[in-house]
């Protein structure tokens, strides 16, 4: 099936081409009829199934089809994203996808000055793609009028929720108007998002794509025991020895990620550090030069990395293990995407040995052992708990509005003292992105999303 049987106009269809799209992913083939129409949309669909094409083409479609009013442009379509790093990726969809209409489109999220986004959006503003929290800092200085959107679009909803924007999102509503098309995305299906969907569609199309692939079936995993002493020295000689160019490795706090980004550099091996304390500016330098090949190493903390867009990422390390088992699919899970295989390598200490067994159990396999020579662990070095790094942590913790607004409405703020835990793989992309830094050349940062789990400890260092 080509695009040109969904019923796109040429304008649009000449961008898509230019993406290299050749055909539709299946959500694409079943959304775009859905919205094309004018139906509301409850879609389940995860990042990297090429959702966001999925209803922005036919938002701009149906957009382009009335033109635009005289004068000052009203936002006619709002899309709403949980993260700053989302918004700027859909942001940037969007321009690219409406290049050849007379559409205008602008990015709002936190985190950088509130000014120049004001200022863009007196000069009107068709397709306004935004976090909640500044969404509503915009609209409470009346820099943003709502009262004429005709599409809504709620992508990743169970991150939104997880991350406390209910509230945000109930504020958004009421300064819509009532007659408008909704599309709601999301991975998973919560009674939460049930709820959110019976109120806020009418009568949806439900389309459905299967989840992808779990990361870990197309990774490459592997285990070395070491000594938590000896880890640096054997990273550096695998990366070294085996040549390894872009190395995405992960440390439970960030401490840890700054001192192994300065010992790497010691030993002649570029790496940086990305995480909750860097600022903006700094994020996303560090995520251009990974990208563009100036670093050969990444060293990012969890929920640092939660929103990292990265190309067909070929090693991922774990340099210390996540204490929340899931947490290590996710991490794997920014390798091995599509047609491109990926290696996770994770060196494990005897500190760590309950944490592998948790996540063996979660992946249900043992993973492979490997053991350089000259590396085995010393038999009478005694496990030590673990005290820092996300610790779990109890239901509601990071749900409130303070947590959420604090993703678009702060600059550089500690992230991840909530016990936030990343989730949902959006992880490295198919196609089509390493050149991406987001919307107004922005890299956004990663994201914070909570997530119910059970019991313990508050910790504020990842
Ligand atoms: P998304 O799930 O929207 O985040 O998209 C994931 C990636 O798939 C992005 O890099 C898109 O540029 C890419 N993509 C979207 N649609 C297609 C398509 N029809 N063919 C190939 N790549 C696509």
């Amino acid at each position: 099936m080509s695009f040109d049987s969904l019923g796109l106009n040429a304008d649009i269809l000449r961008a898509v081409a230019e993406q290299g799209y050749r055909e539709p992913t299946p959500i694409q083939r079943q959304a775009i009829p859905v919205v094309l129409a004018g139906r509301d949309l409850l879609a389940s669909a995860q990042t990297g199934t090429g959702k966001t094409a999925g209803f922005t083409l036919p938002l701009l479609q149906r957009l382009s089809e009335k033109p635009a009013a005289r004068g000052r442009r009203p936002v006619r379509a709002l899309i709403l994203t949980p993260t700053r790093e989302l918004a700027a990726q859909v942001g940037e969809n969007v321009r690219e996808y409406s290049q050849y209409l007379n559409m205008r489109s602008l990015v709002v999220f936190g985190g950088v000055s509130i000014n120049p986004q004001m200022m863009k959006l007196r000069g009107g503003v068709d397709v306004l793609v935004a976090t909640p929290g500044r969404l509503l800092d915009l609209a409470h200085q009346n820099a943003v009028d709502l009262s004429q959107v005709e599409i809504l679009v709620l992508d990743e909803a169970d991150r939104m929720l997880d991350m406390g924007f209910i509230h945000d999102i109930r504020r958004v509503l009421a300064k819509l108007p009532a007659k408008r098309q909704n599309l709601l995305f999301s991975a998973t299906f919560s009674d939460e998002i049930k709820t959110l969907a019976e109120k806020l569609l009418t009568n949806p199309e439900q389309v459905e794509v299967a989840r992808r692939n779990t990361a870990s079936e197309q990774v490459s995993q592997q285990v070395h025991f070491v000594d938590k002493k000896r880890k640096r020295e054997l990273l550096s000689l695998m990366i070294g020895r085996d040549n390894w160019q872009q190395v995405l490795v992960f440390t439970r706090t960030k401490h840890g990620a700054n001192h192994l980004a300065e010992q790497l550099n010691k030993d002649g091996i570029t790496a940086a550090a990305i995480h909750g304390n860097k600022s903006q500016g700094a994020r996303t330098r560090a995520l251009a030069d990974f990208k563009s090949g100036s670093i050969r190493v990444l060293v990012a903390t969890d929920i640092a990395a939660r929103g990292l867009d990265i190309e067909e990422l070929p090693h991922v390390v774990n340099y210390e293990l996540p204490n929340v088992a899931e947490d290590y699919v996710h991490r794997i899970g920014r390798t091995g995407r599509a047609a491109a295989t990926g290696a996770a390598l994770s060196l494990v200490c005897v500190d760590e040995h309950k944490l592998l067994r948790d996540i063996e159990r979660l992946l249900k396999r043992e993973i492979p052992r490997i053991a350089l020579e000259g590396f085995e662990p010393d038999p009478s070095i005694k496990a030590e708990p673990i005290q820092n790094g996300r610790q779990q942590q109890s239901r509601g913790q990071g749900q409130g509005r303070g947590q959420g607004r604090g993703q678009s409405g702060s600059g550089a703020r500690p992230q991840g003292g909530s016990g936030q835990r990343p989730q949902g793989g959006s992880g490295a992309r198919p196609q089509g992105e390493a050149r991406r830094q987001g919307g107004n050349g922005q890299a956004a940062p990663a994201a914070n999303s909570g997530r119910r789990r059970p019991a313990v400890k508050k910790s504020g260092n990842v």
